[in-house]
């Protein structure tokens, strides 16, 4: 019997699950915001409704509507992608309880791995090793909260339990600094997230993040696909990602990929998910779980040769997957660069039309992005606007691709971080591989004395 699959989301990613939808030969519904009534997803959706102005606290985040779409246009299961409603446990539930599937984890596990500090302490008990931190979250008594602060030793972070995408994390140097900024953190907190929650953890110098995807079918069966080195960020949110990681410790490697196998069976988990990791001098330590399919996907795909969407809809159809570990096997290497709409140097973003649009291609080049000629690159919305993946036998060879593919790359009428991703494929850092999650700054000193 085929299916009906609801997109509730947007842009490259809404475009991404109606290919693989269809690919699976099931029909797709795709609910929109006025802003993207000609987006490519809603113009090659089996049918399409719009829910809501441009505003997304009015259509992608209005559970109500997205609902009420599925509801009339007979859906059987909805999708959401990443960001907006992807990891809302009260929306998963929702959509459970109105007869649809819900294409992600169960809600106890969103609502679980969404406040960082119960991820972390549960990542804890099933024995992943964490970034040493305060071991509960931070009381109003000051005294208390300077000494855990002091035994944690400086610099360390402060971070809200319920933050995301590089947002709640603020660095602190000494305990006045500690003292003085909890106040602020806690109203941002509240504002951004609801809830006050803050904990402490350790600062690791010069760490590099290297996160494993997972699959898990629900019944204690798990699989991974993997490691993925998301080490180059702007402001903590990645801008290029590539698999497998370079020179990382074999043994190491070897029993984290163990660990989180066990984890996801011990825990029952569903669906797909990250474990996030910092990894330094040889160690890993978990920093969070995201429990949806992730931006930077594609790379895993390239290695793997699994479409990551369609087994995360099969499993969700099936009830399980007719897949062993052994199926899973990484060949080559592979790259992504985000192309932003957004200034390099300040990282606000740029919208505006595209007035040409060439996008690259040939041998183990894949664009995932749904802009084209005429588009217009809404305010409104994250400024991600296109992913170009390479895939080649070696990571030389990777490289080599993505700088053919940047310079063949053309978005005319807007800004792009294009440039900024060449001069990164250039430095000496990146080419050696294994680089920190400051790699950026080093190579904007560069771009900086590059005349424009
Ligand atoms: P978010 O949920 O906002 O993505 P994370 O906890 O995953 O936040 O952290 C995002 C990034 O912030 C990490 O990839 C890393 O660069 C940096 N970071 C987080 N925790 C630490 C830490 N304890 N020490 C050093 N850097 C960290």
């Amino acid at each position: 019997m085929s299916w009906k699959v609801l997109i509730a989301n947007r842009g490259e990613i809404a475009l991404r699950i109606l290919r693989s939808c269809h690919a699976l030969g099931y029909e797709t519904v795709v609910c929109h915001s006025e802003a993207d009534s000609n987006s490519l997803a809603v113009r090659l959706a089996d049918e399409h409704l719009c829910i809501g102005p441009a505003s997304a606290t009015h259509s992608y985040l209005d559970k109500a509507q997205i609902l009420r779409a599925a509801e009339l246009t007979g859906a059987d299961a909805i999708h959401p992608g990443y960001g907006f409603l992807s990891e809302n446990a009260e929306f998963a539930e929702q959509v459970e309880a109105s007869g649809f599937i819900f294409i992600g984890p169960e809600s106890r596990h969103i609502r679980l791995m969404g406040d960082k500090h119960q991820a972390l302490e549960t990542a804890k008990k099933h024995g992943l090793p964490t970034v040493p931190g305060s071991e509960g979250l931070l009381g109003p008594d000051l005294i208390e909260v300077a000494r855990c602060g002091a035994n944690i030793g400086y610099p360390l972070l402060i971070k809200a339990a319920s933050g995301g995408g590089g947002k709640g994390i603020k660095l602190i140097e000494s305990a006045e600094q500690l003292i003085e900024a909890l106040p602020l953190m806690r109203t941002e907190a509240v504002q951004c997230y609801g809830n006050t929650d803050l904990y402490l953890e350790k600062y690791l110098r010069n760490p590099r993040h290297i996160e494993v995807q997972i699959l898990g079918d629900g019944h204690g069966g798990s699989w991974h696909f993997g490691l993925r080195d998301c080490s180059v960020q702007r402001r903590h949110q990645k801008i290029l990602e590539e698999a497998s990681p370079l020179n990382l410790d074999p043994k190491s490697t070897e029993k984290l990929l163990e660990q989180c196998c066990r984890f996801i069976q011990e825990i029952e988990y569903r669906g797909l998910g990250t474990l996030e990791f910092l990894y330094t001098e040889g160690a890993f330590f978990f920093i969070e779980m995201n429990t949806r399919i992730q931006v930077e996907h594609p790379i895993t795909e390239m290695i793997t040769g699994h479409d990551l969407v369609q087994l995360q809809l099969q499993l969700l159809k099936e009830g399980k997957l007719p897949l062993r570990q052994s199926d899973i096997t990484m060949t080559g290497h592979a790259l992504e660069c985000r192309i932003n709409a957004e200034d390099p140097q300040t990282f606000h973003p740029c919208p505006g039309t595209v007035i040409f649009y060439h996008p690259p291609g040939g041998f183990g080049v894949r664009v995932d992005s749904a802009i084209y000629q005429g588009d217009t690159i809404s305010p409104y919305y994250d400024s991600m606007i296109a992913k170009i993946i390479t895939h080649a036998p070696t990571r030389g060879e990777a490289i080599a691709k993505m700088r053919v593919a940047l310079n063949e790359c053309v978005i005319d009428g807007i800004t792009t971080n294009i440039e900024l991703h060449k001069t990164l494929l250039e430095h000496p850092d990146f080419i050696q591989g294994g680089y920190s999650t400051t790699i950026l700054e080093r190579v904007k000193e560069v771009w900086d004395k590059t005349p424009a």
